[in-house]
């Protein structure tokens, strides 16, 4: 079911992408090398304890997933790219790091993702490949987000986001998208990050997305690891994911997860 949200619902769900831009930013900077991806994790729930909001992966326990998730962010390093479980792992050099976040902040959710390199690449030419994946990323998302408009459809979005991906080389797998965000996590309708503009539902005032575009190097295709929840890449190449939860108004697309 589509769900529009009145402006004064829209302001209401603001301090929500508010709180996951700044837990974004607090776990961007203390994401240094030596940093163990649990540290990450509880720095995140230590914000959310203190904010008083309510965590939206923890209890998270999909038909996909193997086990509730138990932690409070995705964190994905280097071949995997969505759903990381968060583990004994301490960050490397060079390690591209996707961290995804979603909390209910007064009972309004709000949705981003954001990745970045570790330290400094082993060399000019891994950082330049990286440096070209986050970015692309970033330039789909931009894109989509221009495309989020009343007047629109969801296929404008996804094929917004496709052809910078197409651009820049890289295939897409639409099988995890963008979706509607509200009182929960994923509501309808579902974005995907390819898709004929045009077609697809049409978007309306009210409407809240998130929108995520996420590629790989050189593949599209994915595995689920072990834990049951991270997703690599089939061919071990790096992927990397940015999102953000958006309100489609009259005057056009309000991005409520900006970070400062
Ligand atoms: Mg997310």
């Amino acid at each position: 079911m589509i769900e529009l949200r009145t402006p004064r619902e829209i302001e209401e769900m603001r301090p929500a992408g508010r709180f996951v831009g700044e837990v974004l930013t607090a776990v961007r900077e203390a994401a240094r090398v030596g940093t163990n991806l649990l540290e990450l994790d509880e720095l995140a729930h230590r914000m959310i304890k203190e904010r008083g909001a309510e965590s939206c992966y923890i209890d998270y326990h999909p038909s996909f997933g193997a086990m509730p998730f138990g932690k409070v962010i995705c964190t994905s390093v280097n071949d995997a790219v969505l759903h990381g479980l968060p583990h004994d792992y301490a960050l490397r050099d060079g390690d591209l790091l996707s961290i995804d976040f979603a909390v209910a902040v007064d009972g309004w959710v709000a949705d981003s993702a954001t990745s970045f390199v570790v330290g400094t690449s082993p060399t000019p030419e891994r950082a330049a490949a990286d440096e070209k994946l986050i970015r692309t990323t970033e330039v789909a998302l931009e894109a989509g987000i221009a495309a989020a408009r009343p007047g629109n459809k969801v296929g404008d979005i996804s094929a917004a986001i496709a052809e910078v991906a197409h651009a820049a080389g890289y295939s897409i797998n639409t099988d995890f998208g963008g979706h509607g965000v509200g009182r929960t996590m994923h509501g309808d309708p579902h974005v995907p990050n390819d898709g004929r503009a045009g077609r697809g539902f049409p978007l309306r005032p009210g409407l809240v997305i998130a929108i995520e575009p996420w590629f790989l190097e050189t593949t599209d295709e994915i595995y689920t690891d072990r834990d049951g929840w991270t997703l690599r890449s089939a061919d071990g190449s790096r992927g990397a994911h940015s999102e953000h939860t958006v309100a489609i108004t009259q005057d056009g697309p309000i991005v409520l997860t900006a970070r400062g």
